[in-house]
């Protein structure tokens, strides 16, 4: 459970005593920090310990103290991602000139669902548009068992020798398993891309905790980590997310985390991509039921910075529902979008051709993405 007070409380005040002093009548130890904030510093106490620290009960009594501006009742397995003790690390940087994060410019990143042989044409195209974020899948989980799967080390390699020869900044792909890590690392490095890569965790691959776990003992990719199919709840991903976060953890012989061999120390650089979730409505021309909101949601309760994938939830040959995603999405203020865009024709045998955004149509995207930056008078800080 973590108690924030109303701003302007310090630590000392006796406000926070006596949340405290309540807390330990409650059998809670209470353990007051004070937290950067975004706009001014915080007052919060982390009750961590006690049986009751699920309390709604204990919650709603805490919540009326006055000075009490919100208490969550966040498992402990939430708290690194809640709170971090640092608010300020909502800003992550990505390359020389990227960097994403709550009230930074949102920052697209750009390209075709899955790797080809003629990806250079194409990331030459893109970065000449000024993009300095691809993105290209090598290994493509599917839905069907019959449906092309990805070029995977080899798309690797033409993907990398590609963003290399153009000088992109970061390339993003997926990792579907923890050895995909390596092939990374290794391809990386025989082809000496001299830039930043980045992994996301796809839909479906919310089951693969040994990936997240790998994913978080190392330091070298950042990592974006999508919404799972099935996952509605902010908490269900925060839970994951944490699996990244943790780095590696001790136990001792009768199975209790030992704690003080065990501070978190995974991969703290990671993001959110909001993806959508199976339709439930036949009707629907949407193939996922967009989950924009939940961009608020995560703002609220996390650190990490989030983004959108407006292309998974639209239809088939639907460019119109990328776009009306993308711009109604804009609206929750994402600090990243993934857009999946330029395939040079319309060869409907690779993945997702069908709401890839095409070539001539990108200057669109970047043109809504730029608009809304300029709105919100976002600069890079
Ligand atoms: C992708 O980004 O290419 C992809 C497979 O996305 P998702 O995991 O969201 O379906
Ligand atoms: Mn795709």
């Amino acid at each position: 459970m973590v108690v924030r007070m109303e701003a302007g409380i310090g630590a000392n005040d006796p406000l926070v005593t006596a949340v405290a002093a309540k807390a330990l009548q409650y059998g809670l130890k209470p353990d007051v920090r004070m937290e950067k904030g975004t706009n001014y510093p915080l007052t919060e106490i982390y009750l961590l310990d006690g049986e009751r620290v699920r309390s709604r009960t204990v919650s709603d009594h805490l919540f009326r103290l006055p000075g009490v501006d919100n208490v969550e009742r966040v498992t402990p397995s939430m708290v690194t991602l809640a709170c971090n003790g640092a608010r300020d690390a909502h800003h992550i940087q990505l390359s020389p000139s990227i960097k994403i994060g709550y009230g930074l410019p949102c920052q697209p990143i750009i390209g075709p669902c899955t790797v080809y042989p003629d990806i250079k044409q194409t990331v030459s195209e893109l970065t000449k548009m000024g993009i300095k974020a691809i993105r290209g899948g090598c290994w493509k989980p599917r839905s069907s068992a019959y449906s092309f799967r990805g070029f995977g080390r080899k798309a690797l390699r033409w993907l990398l020798e590609a963003v290399g020869e153009n000088g992109v900044e970061i390339v993003w792909t997926e990792a579907l398993e923890s050895k995909h890590i390596e092939d990374i690392r290794r391809i990386k490095k025989e082809v000496g891309y001299p830039g930043e890569i980045g992994i996301w965790i796809g839909a479906r691959s919310a089951g693969n905790q040994e990936l997240h776990v790998e994913l978080g003992k190392q330091h070298e990719f950042p990592v974006i980590i999508k919404n799972g199919i099935y996952e509605r709840m902010v908490r269900q991903l925060f839970t994951r997310v944490e699996f990244v976060l943790a780095g590696p953890m001790h136990w001792r012989e009768d199975g209790t985390l030992d704690e003080a061999r065990s501070l978190p120390r995974g991969n703290n650089r990671v993001g959110i991509c909001v993806r959508g979730t199976e339709s439930l409505d036949p009707d629907s021309p949407f193939r996922f039921a967009p989950n924009h909101s939940l961009i608020a949601t995560i703002h609220e309760k996390s650190w990490a910075p989030v983004g959108v994938d407006p292309s998974h939830s639209a239809g088939t040959m639907r460019n119109d529902l990328v776009l009306k995603n993308l711009a109604s999405a804009l609206a929750y203020g994402p600090d990243f979008v993934m857009v999946e865009a330029g395939y040079p024709d319309e060869c409907l045998g690779r993945c997702d051709a069908e709401q890839n955004i095409p070539l001539r149509r990108v200057p669109e995207v970047l043109e809504i993405i730029a608009e809304h930056n300029r709105r919100n008078d976002l600069i890079l800080a």
